[in-house]
């Protein structure tokens, strides 16, 4: 994809502080972190949401999560580290797939919110029910 922000930083054609690269990811760190080590990782190849991505290169990705993020862990010692993946407007600025993964520090101010809701067990069975259906479809 020529006008990809994220396509130009795997080329080189846009500078980065790129932090790992393998044959199929290139990590680098966020441009406005939410946090210190707050790091994107990205397949090389343009792929531009979770819905389109190739289920094998969704096993590459995460095959260098737990890497990235116990070096994240090592040297900065945050308390804890979030995993982040936003599909599609108005969540998603940057349209080729990206894991933000966010170090938590004491009072850092990012916040994850969300207002719980409550469904009888029959909704919950019949929302159950709709996803296997939808999982079945696809394979
Ligand atoms: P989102 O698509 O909502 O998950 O967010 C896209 C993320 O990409 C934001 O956190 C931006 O700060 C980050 N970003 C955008 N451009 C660059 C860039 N050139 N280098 C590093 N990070 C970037
Ligand atoms: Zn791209």
């Amino acid at each position: 994809m020529n006008d990809c922000i994220f396509c130009k930083i795997v080329n080189g054609e846009i500078p980065s502080h790129k932090v790992y690269e393998d044959d199929y990811v290139y990590a680098f760190l966020d441009i406005t972190p939410a946090t210190k080590g707050h790091t994107l990782v990205i397949p090389k190849k343009h792929c531009e949401d979770v819905f389109s991505l190739d289920e094998q290169l969704a096993g590459k990705i995460f095959e260098s999560i737990p890497k990235i993020a116990n070096a994240i862990n090592n040297v900065f010692n945050p308390i804890g580290l979030n995993i982040v993946n936003n599909n599609q407007k108005p969540y998603q600025v940057v349209f080729h797939y990206h894991i933000h993964l966010i170090p938590r520090y004491e009072g850092d101010g990012f916040e994850i919110t969300s207002k719980p809701k409550t469904f009888s067990n029959e909704e919950m069975e019949n929302v159950r029910d709709m996803i296997i259906e939808g999982i079945k479809k696809l394979t």
